[in-house]
Formats: C-alpha cells, sequence, structure tokens
C-alpha cells in the first residue's frame, strides 16, 4: 500500500526526512480523499476509513486528517467543510479555490502572496496573519451555458 502511488511515497519520504510517522491511517485517509473527485468531508472519511480499518474511532480519523492539513498536503474548503487533496506543490503559501456550485469540482490556484490592498489592511490593524484562504464560488466551465 504505501508504494501505490507517488503521492503516497512523496509524503511517506516527506515524512521520513521530517521525522514523522506516516501511520497507517494517515496512509488511507491520504488515500481516500486523493481519489475522492469531490470535497469530501471528515464523517465521509471515517466512514470510508471503516472498510480498511477495523472499527476506527472518530479521532483516528480526524488526527489523521488534522496531521495532512497541518503538512499541506489536503486542504479545507471552508465554505464546505470538506477536504481536497493539494493539487500543487504541498508546501505553498495561501490557498485560493474555485468551487463549482453546480457540480462540485473544486481548482486549486495559488497567489503565494496576499494582494496589496490586504497586506495593507492587516498592516493598518497591527495584524499578524498567519494563514489566509480565498474561496471563490461559481460555475465550472463545464457546467457553464452562456444565455
Ligand atoms: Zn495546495
Ligand atoms: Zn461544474
Amino acid at each position: 500500500m504505501a508504494r501505490e502511488t507517488p503521492l503516497i511515497q512523496d509524503v511517506a519520504d516527506y515524512c521520513l526526512q521530517k521525522g514523522f510517522r506516516f501511520t497507517e491511517p494517515r496512509q488511507f485517509v491520504l488515500d481516500i480523499i486523493a481519489r475522492s473527485k469531490k470535497p469530501i468531508g471528515a464523517y465521509e472519511v471515517l466512514e470510508k476509513l471503516g472498510k480498511k480499518l477495523k472499527n476506527p474511532k472518530p479521532p483516528t480519523a480526524y488526527r489523521a486528517i488534522e496531521f495532512l492539513s497541518e503538512h499541506g498536503f489536503i486542504h479545507r474548503i471552508e465554505s464546505l467543510n470538506a477536504y481536497i487533496i493539494c493539487q500543487s506543490d504541498h508546501l505553498h503559501k495561501g490557498s485560493q479555490f474555485m468551487i463549482c456550485d453546480q457540480c462540485g469540482t473544486v481548482l486549486e490556484t495559488h497567489l503565494c502572496d496576499l494582494p496589496e490592498p490586504l497586506v495593507k489592511k492587516t498592516r493598518d490593524a497591527h495584524f499578524h496573519l498567519t494563514r489566509w484562504n480565498v474561496e471563490l464560488h461559481g460555475i465550472c466551465q463545464t457546467c457553464y451555458k452562456p444565455v
């Protein structure tokens, strides 16, 4: 299982390098989210995990999700309360997502820097920014029908 996909291998290498344990639940959860074509909620991840592990406890799934998202291998789509696999290099700053409200497809895109007007606002407020996330809702190219 650990050598199945390049992604799994990448995460395994990363964990080895950084001294994290790439436990079986972490591998399974990564695989489940990677195979899902649409953002997947934590409960559904747990359900699918139940097919691979015997009676996984919710915290097992949640902790694996937390680990993978903390290290940028998956992203939380806040407006959907669901997760997707990182479609880019997992060590990027800032995430933006284009979410199709019709088919649920999510396209990941990156601006590596926050746009200047927002940077200025945070500076003016003496606000210390740690992370940011922009979600754009709309209709994807496949679903869009011009009138
Ligand atoms: Zn990403
Ligand atoms: Zn669509």
